[in-house]
């Protein structure tokens, strides 16, 4: 995909960290409760600072982790419906540019990704 850098996949984000997410990012030196946060069903998702994934950069709109963002970021516009299905995400520019060997081969690791993160839910 050709992605824009238009940073709008990154406002109000509630993407989904797996235990590994988690674990790259403190590693580099991020901490987790500055950079994430767990719903009422024990999901890590990454935390929003007045509106926009706290990683982003408001004014370059550009990720400052880009290099160890988490998965579901780098697999995004790849997305499931509510029926399981593999979908791109129509309200990204980019969602065009996204062929089908690609939507294919993220759709596994996003249905991978999910497993991970479900298997990790604080219960
Ligand atoms: S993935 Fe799409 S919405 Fe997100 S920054 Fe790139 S072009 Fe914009």
């Amino acid at each position: 995909m050709k992605c824009q850098r238009c940073g709008k996949c990154c406002e109000d984000t509630r993407m989904e960290l797996s235990a590994k997410d988690i674990r790259r990012l403190e590693k580099a030196g991020y901490r987790k409760d500055e950079f994430a946060q767990h719903d009422s069903e024990g999901i890590w998702r990454l935390r929003n600072s007045e509106g926009i994934c706290s990683f982003l950069n408001p004014s370059s709109r550009e990720c400052n982790v880009y290099e160890l963002r988490p998965v579901g970021c780098y697999l995004y516009p790849v997305n499931l419906s509510p029926e399981g299905g593999v979908v791109i995400d129509d309200a990204c520019p980019a969602a065009g540019t996204v062929d089908g060997g690609e939507k294919k081969k993220k759709g596994v690791l996003l249905r991978h990704q999910l497993r991970m993160i479900d298997a990790n839910r604080q219960r």
